[in-house]
């Protein structure tokens, strides 16, 4: 009997603890409203994934989320991309954390003084806004509600469904190719887009979107791409001297799910090329490798490779691998002056201390025989054009392009 007074003892004691729980309501204060109600969606394609709380004072905390490299230290987390919806005519004040990046070992941090930063009311036109750098390596935005609905983005988007219509315009072109060359992690398509004659005597590969959050390469992809289909002398006069051989997205999954570095799994599409891909971890790297094996097999080796980048400093990177350098860095000098010449680029390339061990240049150019060259495009100003980029800004440099390849392959 006494066990068992115990025990319902023991039971009450049980019983009473959420109830107590339960009356401590007066501790409990509601929320007040300090801020208009916010609500911010992600979940859309590019849509970049956070977390979001409102502080007391009414500013919404963004807490960005990192991409993390499998086998190793590296993280990142430079997107973002999400529609706020609040009240028509509020003023809002955002505040986005966890820039504290982790870059071929080393700390890093993609926010910046002038990080740029977008606004668009439909999710198709694009202006700039202002971000501050503030304590705590934190980014503070102030916007300004015209309609209930604010798209914001880090940089102006590309999104896989901008790819599907730029290839669906031009699919049936007589001087395009659209060859799926494999598929990504998540079994979107890789394709590799031929613009031009297969037997012009010069061969340019070109790749972007290695890193999710760098649109620039898909801007200045598509108005190259744009520029070389226009049916004038001209054109027809460039695409006799070269064809265009683009893998325009080869991150494709972390673009649709608004990721920031890696692929999905965890691979860094820029590292590793000193020797073969894993088919399992970076299926798009290794369908790359396989096509440009059958390229060079079949004697259509490209003569010149660019991968476009976005980053803060907007250099070319040349690639210093263990083998002889000396008419790869002549012609990319040349490379260098026809860019200063023909398109906005001022920002210059890397000097000779520069190595960035693993990425495709290196890879290209040691394991290939292929002269490459890793473009990064500024993402935060443009100093040829003294303004922030947009992506009709890349797009112009797309088509300024074509002069330079001309007079790349035309030496006298
Ligand atoms: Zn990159």
């Amino acid at each position: 009997m006494r066990k068992l007074m115990s025990f319902m003892k023991l039971s009450l004691v049980v019983i009473l603890i959420p109830a107590h729980v339960g009356t401590g309501a007066e501790k409990r204060t509601k929320i007040e409203r300090q801020t208009p109600l916010v609500y911010i969606n992600t979940l859309f394609e590019n849509g970049s994934p956070l977390h979001w709380e409102i502080q007391p004072d009414g500013t919404i905390l963004i807490s960005l989320m990192y991409d993390h490299e499998r086998s190793s230290l590296n993280r990142a987390s430079g997107h973002w991309h999400f529609q706020v919806r609040a009240e028509a005519g509020s003023d809002l004040t955002l505040v986005l954390q966890n820039f504290y990046n982790i870059w071929n070992g080393m700390p890093a941090r993609p926010a910046n003084g002038n990080t740029s930063c977008y606004a668009s009311q439909d999710g198709q036109n694009w202006t700039s806004i202002l971000t501050e750098r503030i304590e705590d390596e934190r980014l503070r935005i102030r916007i300004h509600m015209e309609s209930d609905s604010l798209y914001v983005a880090r940089l102006e988007p590309y999104r896989v469904s901008d790819l599907e219509q730029l290839l669906d315009t031009i699919r049936d072109h007589p001087l395009v190719k659209i060859a799926e060359i494999g598929k990504t992690v998540e079994g979107r398509p890789l394709e590799i887009v031929r613009v031009g004659h297969a037997n012009a005597p010069h061969r340019i590969f070109i790749r972007g979107r290695a890193h999710a959050w760098e649109p620039g390469g898909n801007w200045v992809i598509q108005g190259l791409i744009n520029n070389a289909l226009r049916s004038d002398q001209k054109s027809r006069r460039l695409l006799d001297t070269y064809c265009l051989y683009i893998l325009p997205m080869a991150n494709k999954d972390r673009v649709a799910r608004g990721g920031t570095r890696f692929n999905m799994r965890g691979m860094d599409l820029n590292r590793k090329w000193d020797k073969p891909a894993d088919p399992d971890l970076a299926p798009e790297n290794a369908a790359l490798e396989a096509w440009l094996d059958r390229m060079i097999k079949r004697g259509f080796k490209p003569h010149l490779a660019i991968d476009f980048h976005n980053d803060g400093g907007g250099n070319l990177h040349i690639a210093r691998p263990n083998v002889n350098l000396e008419s790869y860095l002549a012609n990319m000098e040349r490379f260098e002056h026809l860019l200063r010449k023909h398109t906005w680029f001022t920002e210059g390339s890397t000097g000779s201390n520069f190595r960035n061990p693993g990425s495709i240049g290196g890879g290209l150019l040691e394991r290939f025989g292929i002269d490459a060259v890793v473009y990064e495009l500024n993402a935060n100003w443009i100093e040829g054009l003294q303004k922030v980029p947009l992506g009709r800004d890349w797009e112009l440099l797309g088509r300024q392009l074509h002069n330079v390849f001309y007079e790349y392959f035309h030496r006298d």
